[in-house]
């Protein structure tokens, strides 16, 4: 049990979590924290949090966890206000989408990390922000993934691991760099694709008339380029060494399937899209799964 649970930053990923834990009556308190006063009443009204303040200080004084739920960009500051206003028993985690450079900005700020520091991910979300899209079930069979540091204690770790399982998620540890190597190619690389391709059609002179033309597959593959882009303005900076690498590796396929087109093999182009079909339905069955 929580007994007072800060979040900072009650939007999408935050509220989704606050709503979840408080119809689990996992905590006794939520207390949110954020810039904008009236995203603060508006989470209030409904129902997402008990109260709300704009001051960190005041936030994370008598909190026995903290989650901070800001963009990447707004981490830093977020810390370093709290430094030497946390409970000595205080958890405190995070959600940012790119571990290194949260773990980076930690350090510089707490100089000694906090034993009470366990830096998390929940693998969820969609292309809508505000704590008016968030909603209780948005973490339910979904992966979250800590990544628990030498100076994390293991009691801190289990907390933080419970909270995530009180909200429906499975939860999975692993270090910072094969965290941020994994999501570059399976999250961030798509996530950027999506806003490319759609740069790529805006840019050619009959851009309107494409777009009215645009079928469902167009729909399919850029609705990502929705999202936020301060959000992943941010995460494309805070991984910028493994998104140059997956975007290299992206690069080399692509240039394959321009000359396998030029040259005109069709059964080199069937294997290849034979084998991505494999493993894209492969993929599809082992997530029903
Ligand atoms: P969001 O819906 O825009 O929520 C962000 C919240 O942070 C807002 O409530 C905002 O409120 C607050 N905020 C922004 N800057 C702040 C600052 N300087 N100080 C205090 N509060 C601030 O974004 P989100 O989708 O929940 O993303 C939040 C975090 O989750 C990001 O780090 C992202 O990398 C991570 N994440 C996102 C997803 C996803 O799919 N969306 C998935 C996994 C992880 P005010 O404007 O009122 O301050």
């Amino acid at each position: 049990m929580i007994k007072r649970l800060t979040i900072i930053g009650v939007g999408l990923i935050g509220g989704s979590l606050a709503r979840i834990l408080k119809q689990k009556g996992y905590c006794h308190e939520v207390v949110g924290c954020g810039r904008d006063v009236a995203h603060l009443k508006k989470a209030q009204e409904l129902g997402v949090i008990d109260r709300f303040t704009q001051s960190v200080v005041e936030a994370v004084s008598g909190a026995d966890m903290v989650v901070v739920a800001v963009p990447l960009g707004a981490m830093e500051s977020c810390f370093s206000a709290m430094v030497g206003h946390l409970a000595a028993d205080a958890v405190i985690t995070d959600v940012g989408s790119a571990k290194g450079a949260v773990i980076a900005a930690a350090r510089r700020t707490f100089g000694q990390l906090p034993a009470g520091f366990v830096p998390g991910h929940p693998i969820a979300g969609t292309e809508k922000s505000g704590v008016d899209a968030s909603f209780a079930e948005l973490y339910q069979g979904r992966r979250v993934i800590l990544t628990p540091l030498a100076e994390s204690a293991p009691e801190a770790v289990a907390k933080t691991r419970a909270m995530w399982e009180q909200a429906g998620a499975h939860v999975d540890e692993m270090a910072a760099a094969e965290h941020d190597e994994t999501l570059a190619a399976t999250s961030h690389l798509p996530q950027l694709l999506a806003y490319s391709l759609v740069n790529t059609l805006i840019n050619r002179d009959e851009s309107e008339a494409i777009f009215h033309s645009a079928g469902s597959g167009f729909r399919d593959t850029t609705r990502l380029a929705a999202s936020d882009p301060v959000m992943w303005r941010d995460i494309a900076l805070a991984n910028k060494t493994a998104i140059l690498a997956a975007i290299d590796d992206y690069s080399k396929t692509v240039a394959q399937l321009r000359e396998t087109i030029q040259k005109g093999d069709g059964t080199m182009l069937e294997r290849s899209f034979n084998r991505a079909r494999d493993a894209r339905i492969k993929f599809m069955n082992d997530i029903k799964n």
